[in-house]
């Protein structure tokens, strides 16, 4: 594709344009242009303030109802955040500043704001280096993944394996496919950790690397992490982090320190963003430095006269993951979280997600089966296989507590426990509403003994009042009426 700029453009800003864009003034495609005026929707300011006022009370989020979807950590974002994200030399940057004047004083604060992320991301990981730029966690992994071939190719030894425990996140092993790698499952053992045995059996030369998610799928932190490290790098392979459960050990440990070798986060579930519907998110990448060189262009780099700016000249890396500089609202609202809370508040962060999470768990032992009934990290699972037995499945709770206000756990994930269902209380929840939900959850619990058919029912027999989102996200229809 060519870009092509207006010559005003170039005068203005005295600039040269990269490779294969030309300063021709762009002309719009006649066939394109529109023959009559859009039939655009009139309506009064009044009629646009109660459409969306209304739409957004059909809207199920963190800022109405307890939201505890187990491994997405829905926790409250501070409107703080948001304040900060509207401060308008932040809100009304164009994207293409950046890359055409690096060091233009327009851009100055915004890419300080993520030079400044990434070394408070190294500090708390404890990584050496890290990319600002993938979009997801997903697409995190995707970009390790990548680093990952690029730095076996340059040590000449292809390998063709990824190894993964089951109670990964489902998005390892798609993103390790994605790059090329077969993908090796171990399971898990009785204790709710990848089995160290059957591990060390698969492990050899053709091996690229092990992937591990941190504390896992089903809350357990497993103690073995920095044996399955050592026994990786033996034989030269690389060990991931899947970092998108940071929330639950911020301050406590450091997966740098531990010896792994590559991370992400997820920004959009650690450090406030909200996050319902697929996005935003960013899943930075972080490395240590024998596989610095890899990272994505652009890098931003502070200069010797204290300036910042972007440098694409870097061989070994992979090349572009994202357009620009990675999701930019998102990285300024994780750098406002990250100094307004500091250190200590990082650390109280997790101390109080664990806490919440092992509160619940410890009230609902009595009354549901506990897959892997341990003290957990910030999630637990719950099986509903007894429940299932007597005639109400995860399914039908999961329905029954929409119908209670309460946003239903994950069901049916991870895969390893049958009628799974993941339970992430998060740190920002006061003792009352986890009390609350506890209460219907053991409501549901004594419904089933006596009557599991009352508890499928309720939720068929009551008229739906709120979105239907399935139907909205099946049968989506955004084009206007006019007639
Ligand atoms: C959410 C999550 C991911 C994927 O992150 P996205 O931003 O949804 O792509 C990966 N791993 C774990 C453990 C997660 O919880």
């Amino acid at each position: 594709m060519q870009l092509i700029f207006e010559k005003s453009v170039k005068e203005r800003r005295g600039v040269r344009l990269p490779k294969g864009c030309s300063y021709e003034k762009a002309k719009f495609p006649e066939k394109y242009s529109r023959k009559k005026a859009l039939n655009l929707p009139e309506v009064s300011e009044l009629d646009v303030v109660r459409h969306y006022s209304n739409l957004s009370k059909m809207n199920f989020s963190v800022d109405t109802n307890f939201y505890p979807l187990g491994s997405c950590t829905m926790k409250y974002n501070p409107k703080f955040t948001e304040k900060v994200a509207k401060l308008e030399g932040f809100l009304n940057l164009h994207p293409l500043l950046p890359q055409l004047i690096g060091g233009g004083m327009l851009t100055q604060g915004s890419l300080e704001v993520v030079y400044r992320t990434e070394h408070l991301l190294c500090e708390i990981t404890g990584m050496e280096a890290f990319t600002m730029q993938p979009l997801a966690g997903a697409h995190g992994e995707l970009t390790g993944a990548m680093i990952i071939a690029a730095y076996h190719k340059q040590q000449g030894r292809k390998r063709k394996f990824v190894i993964v425990p089951d109670s990964s996140h489902g998005t390892n092993p798609a993103s390790a496919a994605i790059a090329g790698y077969e993908v090796i499952v171990v399971p898990t053992d009785e204790t709710g950790c990848m089995d160290l045995t059957l591990f060390k059996e698969k492990l050899n030369e053709d091996i690229a690397a092990v992937m591990l998610t941190c504390p896992n799928t089903v809350g357990v932190f497993n103690p073995q992490i920095k044996e399955i490290c050592d026994a990786a790098h033996k034989v030269g392979a690389l060990v991931y982090y899947d970092g998108a459960n940071l929330n639950a050990i911020m301050g406590k440990a450091r997966p740098g320190d531990i010896g792994f070798d590559i991370v992400h986060v997820n920004l959009h579930k650690t450090f406030a963003t909200p996050h319902g519907g697929g996005g935003p998110g960013a899943g930075p990448v972080g490395v240590n430095a024998k596989l610095k060189e890899f990272l994505p262009i652009p890098q931003i780099v502070k200069r010797s006269d204290g300036t910042f700016a972007l440098r694409y000249n870097r061989p070994k890396s992979i090349g572009f993951m994202a357009p620009f500089n990675g999701n930019f609202s998102v990285i300024l609202k994780s750098y406002a979280y990250i100094m307004l809370l500091g250190k200590t508040g990082l650390i109280k962060v997790s101390e109080m997600a664990v806490l919440n999470a092992n509160y619940c768990r410890v009230l609902l032992e009595k009354h549901f089966k506990i897959a892997y009934d341990r003290i957990c990290m910030h999630e637990f699972v719950i099986s509903a296989q007894p429940q299932k037995e007597k005639g109400a499945s995860a399914l039908d709770i999961a329905k029954y507590l929409i119908e209670k206000g309460i946003h239903p756990p994950t069901v049916y994930f991870p895969l390893i426990v049958k009628e799974a269902l993941m339970i992430e209380p998060t740190e920002t929840e006061s003792k009352e509403t986890l009390d609350s939900f506890v209460e219907v959850m053991i409501e549901i619990a004594k419904l089933i003994e006596k009557d599991p058919q009352q508890l499928s029912d309720v939720p068929r027999n009551t008229p739906v009042t709120r979105l239907d989102e399935t139907k909205a996200a099946r049968d989506l229809n955004l084009r206007w009426k006019s007639e």
